[in-house]
C-alpha cells in the first residue's frame, strides 16, 4: 500500500509517500518524487515522519477535570457550557484558539461554526504569531491576501534576497531548491539580510547583517536609489499602481543618503551600496521573506517596503520575479482562505464589508453573521485573562509554550471558567490546563486538504486508523454544533462534502473580483476528491490546470484594479536595549525540531542533532555577561526567564541572543522562550514581535 499524502510540519508542503512494511508492522516514509513542491526531496523533519506515528503519548480518550468519560459526555459537556456563557454574556464571551496544522475542512467548520452560527469573530489562529503581517501587507497592496509567485519562479530568478529567513533551517527542501538552481546556474545570485550568519548563508553572495528592527530603513533607502538611478518600470507604475509621489517622498525623507541608511542599518556603506546595485542590475528578482520581517511591531509596514521597491521595477507577476511571503505551517494558507482569522471572512471576504458578510451568510443560511472582527491572539488571551472571555477552545495549539509573555496566557487559562483543548497528544503545557480534553485525530489518520507557501492545495490521506476514540476536529465540532441546537450545516459525513461546500463558497457571488476562487473544484466526486492531484488556486473552472502565477496582467484586486504603494515610515521595535537589558533576545526555528516538539520531540534522531535548549550569542558579549560557551546561563527579560546552556556558534552579532522556541514544561522544565518574549504587536496585523525584546544573561546559579 502506496498513499500518497502532504508534510504536516512546514509552510513548503512537500508531497510524501507513506508506505505499509507489512513485516515489520511498520511504515515506511518517502518524498513524492511526482509533487511539485519538493520532487521527491524531504528534509530530516519529513523523513523521521515514521518514526512519530503510533500511540506512543497520544491522547486516546475524552477527559473532564482528568477523569476519563465518553464521548458523547466530554461533546455534550463543551456544548452545554458554551450555550450557557453565551445565554448569560453573549456570543463574544466564546472563543476558539486554532492553528495552522489544521486541515482546511476543519478550519472551515470552525469559523463557520463561531462567525455565522455563534455570531462572535472570536476565532483567531496560531498563523497570527507567523504571517499575518505578510496578509496585511499583501491586502494594502494588492487589495487582496495573494502571494503573486510560485516556488518555480526561485529557480528562474537572477538574484534571489531572502530576508528573515533562515531558509536552510525552517524551510529545507526550498533551500534546497534554491542551491542546486544556484549550482546549475552560478551566475544566480542570493543576499541574504539577517542579523545572524545563519546557515543560509552559505550560499549567499552577500550577507547584509542589518540591525534587528531595521528592514523599513534598508527597502525605503533601495527604493530611493532606485528611484534616483531610473531603475523605475514608468509604463506599469502608470498603469497599474498608485500612491508612489507620496512613498518616494517618505522613502526619500526617513531614509536620507546611503550613508544615513548604512547607520540605520548597521552595516557599512560599500556592502549596502553592493546590495542596491545587484536589486538594480538583475531584472529577475525574488524578495523571499519571513519570520524575521512578519514577527516585528512594524511587520506590515516592512511588508509593504519590499512590496514597493517590487512595484517600482513592475518585478511583479513575472516569471522569477516578485515578493514572496514563505509561510511558516503547513497550513497558513488554506487557514487564510477560510477566513480562520478574526479579522476575515471566509474566501477571502472582508467582514468589514456589509455586502460580502451577507453574501455569506445567505450561502450558509446561517442565523446571523459576526458583523465586525474579533480579538486577534494576543488580544483574545489579554481577554480570557481579564474574564471578558470566558470560554476557549484551543485546537492543535500549545499557546501556553508560543503566545507572547507565556506566563500571563498560563494565568489566564487557570482563571477561564472553560477550557476546552482537542489534541493528538497528551501532556502539553497547555493541555494540563483544560477542564476538557478532546482526542484529535493525527496526521495519517485524518483527510482533507491543505495549501502551501505558493497557494498549492494538496491533500492529506489517511492511511492508518484513528488512534481510541480520537476523531477528526471538523467532526468534534460539528457534534458539539449539533449539541448546540445548530442542526442544519454542520451535518457533513465526510471531508469532501466540506471541502466542495468551501470550494462553492468560493465562487459564490464571484463576478471574477476576488482572486480566491476554486469553484472548478466545487463539484468533484469523491473520487476525484481522493485522487486530487496538488494544485494551485485560482482554479476557477472544472478541468483547470491551476495558476501557478498571479498578476500577470498588471491587474490587481483592488477597487480600480491598481496596486497601491503604501508608505512606510521607519520606527523602531518597540522597545529598546538598556543598561539593565543590554541584550536583544531573538528567537526562532532550529533544523529538527517543529514548534513545541509534541511530535517532533518523539523522535529519537530529531533529538541528536540539537538535544537541549540554548542560548546563542557573541563570544564578547558572553564574557562581558561572565557566561562561556557549554555553561549553563539564565536568560532574563521583564516579562520572565528561563534557564539554558550558552553556545557561542559564531553566529551571533554583537548585542544580540538567540533562543530556540521548541522546549516547554513537557521536555525540559522552564524552557518556554514565549515567557520571555515581549507582548507589544503590529498595530496593523496583531502579529507579535517575537524578534526584539530586551534580555540579559547571568551565569546560573546565580551567585
Ligand atoms: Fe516537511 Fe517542510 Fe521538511 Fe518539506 S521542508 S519535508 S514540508 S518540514
Amino acid at each position: 500500500m502506496n498513499i500518497r499524502t502532504t508534510c504536516p510540519y512546514c509552510g513548503v508542503g512537500c508531497g510524501v509517500i507513506a508506505q505499509a512494511d507489512t513485516d515489520r508492522g511498520t511504515i515506511k516514509i518517502s518524498g513524492d518524487t511526482a509533487h511539485p513542491s519538493n520532487y521527491g526531496r524531504l528534509c530530516s523533519k519529513g523523513s523521521a515522519l515514521g518514526q512519530t506515528l503510533g500511540a506512543d503519548g497520544r491522547l486516546l480518550h475524552p477527559e473532564i477535570n482528568g477523569q476519563r468519560v465518553s464521548m458523547d459526555a466530554a461533546l455534550s459537556h463543551v456544548a452545554a457550557g458554551f450555550k450557557r456563557i453565551i445565554a448569560e454574556h453573549g456570543p463574544d464571551a466564546v472563543a476558539l484558539y486554532v492553528s495552522g496544522q489544521l486541515l482546511t475542512e476543519d478550519y472551515y467548520v470552525a469559523n463557520k461554526l463561531m462567525k455565522g452560527f455563534i455570531g462572535t469573530a472570536n476565532i483567531d489562529t496560531n498563523s497570527r504569531l507567523c504571517m499575518s503581517s505578510a496578509v496585511a501587507g499583501h491586502k494594502r497592496a494588492f487589495g487582496e491576501d495573494v502571494v503573486p509567485v510560485c516556488y518555480e519562479d526561485l529557480e528562474l530568478a537572477d538574484l534571489i534576497v531572502l530576508v528573515g529567513s533562515n531558509t536552510a533551517w525552517c524551510h529545507p527542501v526550498l533551500f534546497q531548491r534554491i542551491a542546486q538552481a544556484k549550482q546549475q546556474r552560478p551566475e544566480m545570485k542570493i543576499v541574504v539580510v539577517d542579523p545572524r550568519r545563519t546557515m543560509t548563508c552559505e550560499i549567499a553572495d552577500l550577507h547584509l547583517p542589518v540591525r534587528s528592527g531595521s528592514d523599513v530603513w534598508l527597502f525605503n533607502g533601495l527604493l530611493a536609489y532606485l528611484h534616483e538611478h531610473g531603475h523605475i518600470a514608468n509604463d506599469f507604475v502608470a498603469s497599474h499602481t498608485e500612491g508612489f509621489e507620496e512613498v518616494l517622498r517618505i522613502a526619500r525623507d526617513s531614509a536620507g543618503d546611503l550613508k544615513q541608511v548604512a547607520t540605520a542599518c548597521g552595516i557599512d556603506t560599500e556592502r549596502l551600496l553592493r546590495f542596491y546595485r545587484m536589486f538594480a542590475d538583475h531584472p529577475r528578482v525574488i524578495t523571499a521573506f519571513s519570520m524575521g520581517v512578519n514577527q516585528s511591531s512594524a511587520g506590515t509596514d516592512k511588508v509593504n517596503s519590499i512590496i514597493n521597491c517590487h512595484l517600482l521595477t513592475g518585478r511583479i507577476g513575472q516569471p522569477g520575479a516578485g515578493p514572496f511571503s514563505i509561510t511558516g505551517q503547513p497550513n497558513a494558507m488554506g487557514g487564510r482562505e477560510v477566513g480562520g482569522l478574526a479579522n476575515m471572512l471566509a474566501a477571502h471576504m472582508d467582514i468589514e464589508d456589509a455586502s460580502h458578510r451577507e453574501l455569506v451568510q445567505t450561502f450558509w443560511r446561517s442565523p446571523r453573521i459576526a458583523e465586525r472582527g474579533g480579538l486577534k491572539a494576543v488580544d483574545l488571551f489579554d481577554a480570557i485573562h481579564a474574564g471578558k472571555v470566558k470560554a476557549v477552545w484551543i485546537m492543535a495549539t500549545n499557546p501556553v509554550v508560543s503566545l507572547p509573555d507565556a506566563d500571563k496566557v498560563k494565568e489566564a487559562l487557570r482563571r477561564c471558567e472553560l477550557v476546552v483543548v482537542s489534541d493528538c497528544f497528551s501532556g502539553t503545557d497547555t493541555n494540563a490546563l483544560a477542564h476538557v480534553l478532546l482526542p484529535a485525530a493525527g496526521w495519517g489518520e485524518k483527510d482533507g486538504t491543505v495549501t502551501n507557501s505558493e497557494r498549492r492545495i494538496s491533500r492529506q490521506r489517511a492511511f492508518q486508523p484513528l488512534s481510541g476514540e480520537a476523531r477528526p476536529d471538523w467532526w468534534l465540532m460539528c457534534e458539539v454544533a449539533r449539541r448546540m441546537g445548530f442542526d442544519d450545516g454542520f451535518n457533513y459525513d465526510n471531508a469532501h462534502e466540506i471541502f466542495l461546500e468551501h470550494a462553492a463558497l468560493s465562487t459564490f457571488g464571484n463576478d471574477g473580483e476576488r482572486a480566491f476562487d476554486i469553484g472548478g473544484l466545487a463539484k468533484i466526486t469523491s473520487t476525484e476528491y481522493d485522487d486530487l492531484a496538488p494544485i494551485q488556486w485560482p482554479v476557477p473552472e472544472r478541468n483547470h490546470p491551476g495558476t501557478p502565477r498571479l498578476l500577470e496582467s498588471g491587474r490587481f484586486y483592488r477597487r480600480n484594479h491598481r496596486a497601491r504603494f503604501v508608505p512606510t515610515a521607519p520606527r523602531a521595535p518597540a522597545h529598546k536595549a538598556d543598561a539593565e537589558f543590554p541584550w536583544i533576545l531573538n528567537t526562532g526555528r532550529i533544523r529538527d525540531q517543529w514548534h513545541t516538539m509534541s511530535r517532533t520531540g518523539r523522535a529519537p534522531q530529531l533529538s541528536s542533532h540539537l538535544p537541549e535548549p540554548y542560548i546563542d550569542m557573541h563570544a564578547q558579549d558572553a564574557l562581558l555577561s561572565a557566561v562561556s560557551d557549554g555553561q549553563l546561563a539564565r536568560v532574563e527579560t521583564q516579562w520572565g526567564a528561563l534557564v539554558a546552556r550558552v553556545k557561542t556558534s559564531g553566529e551571533m552579532p554583537r548585542g544580540s541572543i538567540f533562543v530556540p522556541i521548541h522546549w516547554n514544561g513537557a521536555f525540559a522544565s522552564d524552557a518556554r522562550v514565549g515567557a520571555l518574549v515581549n507582548p507589544v504587536v503590529d498595530p496593523v496585523s496583531g502579529e507579535p514581535e517575537f524578534k526584539h525584546t530586551p534580555a540579559r544573561v547571568m551565569p546560573f546559579p546565580v551567585n
